[in-house]
């Protein structure tokens, strides 16, 4: 085996996406062109404002109790047996899923460069920005609206979001094993160009950004530590001989507050 060194550059750029939460509802198996049932996703049914549109919903991504009830099942024969669209509708009915939607034309999402008027951008500012979240749905629109797209659709889901910031937090503390073991570490599609570095990934999509980071300070060595204030736990990289413990002031702040409150408390 030969290791070989790829150059490549890394682009981050924003675009400007509104984005909402909506309202959703399983209504069934999504279909390929050809009218056959694709048995890992469903048809979710979004209600924004005044329109209503389809989406693919994956079925992974059901609650389990739900889940347990659409998945195809094996019958005695050995033939896989899936509910029809009306049952799983009726199983799913009470599951609102958790879903952002942008309001913008998506039809080209599909390129992981921007087709928008776009502005560049640091992808670790926006990644620290990203673990640093509280996640709900709320903050996850607030953190949308400023830095553009998520992913290659028109939607996303919370929990989606919450899995990708929890595999880059432990991923960033833990050996790199555990993040290259995970589909997230693959780098995008490359593209080509005239000069040096002839490569560069370019995106406008915060999720593809946010795995491309982790991956990259993990190629290169880079050594991270979680912040010791419980309530933080922020990974931060470890860059010089002076070890500190908290991944702001402001963290080493507050605890040294608490400790000295609780030190009066004590005393009093
Ligand atoms: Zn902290």
């Amino acid at each position: 085996m030969q290791i070989i060194v790829i150059p490549l550059s890394f682009e981050f750029k924003t675009t400007k996406v509104q984005w909402a939460k909506a309202h959703a509802h399983i209504k069934g198996w999504w279909k390929r062109p050809d009218g056959t049932v694709d048995g890992e996703n469903l048809v979710a049914e979004v209600s924004n404002a005044d329109t209503v549109k389809a989406i693919q919903f994956p079925l992974e991504r059901l609650p389990d109790k739900q889940w347990e009830q659409c998945v195809a099942k094996l019958s005695d024969d050995g033939t896989l047996e899936r509910i029809c669209d009306a049952d799983v509708e009726q199983a799913c009915s009470a599951f609102e899923p958790q879903l952002l939607v942008r309001s913008d034309r998506t039809y080209d999402i599909r390129y992981a460069a921007p087709t928008k008027p776009s502005q560049p951008a640091d992808a670790w500012e926006m990644r620290e920005e990203f673990l640093r979240l509280k996640l709900d749905c709320e903050k996850a629109i607030a953190f949308l609206n400023k830095w553009g797209s998520w992913d290659f659709r028109e939607y996303a889901l919370l929990s989606e979001m919450v899995d990708l910031q929890q595999a880059a937090l432990e991923g960033l503390t833990s050996p790199p094993e555990l993040w290259f073991s995970k589909d997230y570490s693959i780098p995008p599609a490359l593209y080509r160009r005239p000069q040096k570095p002839y490569f560069t990934i370019l995106t406008d999509k915060c999720e593809i950004a946010i795995r491309m980071t982790v991956t990259s300070d993990l190629l290169r060595g880079a050594e991270f530590k979680r912040c010791a204030r419980r309530d933080c736990g922020m990974p931060f990289e470890v860059t010089s001989k002076h070890s500190r413990d908290y991944c702001l002031p402001y963290c080493s702040h507050l605890e040294s507050v608490r400790r000295k409150r609780k030190t009066t408390k004590e005393g009093a």
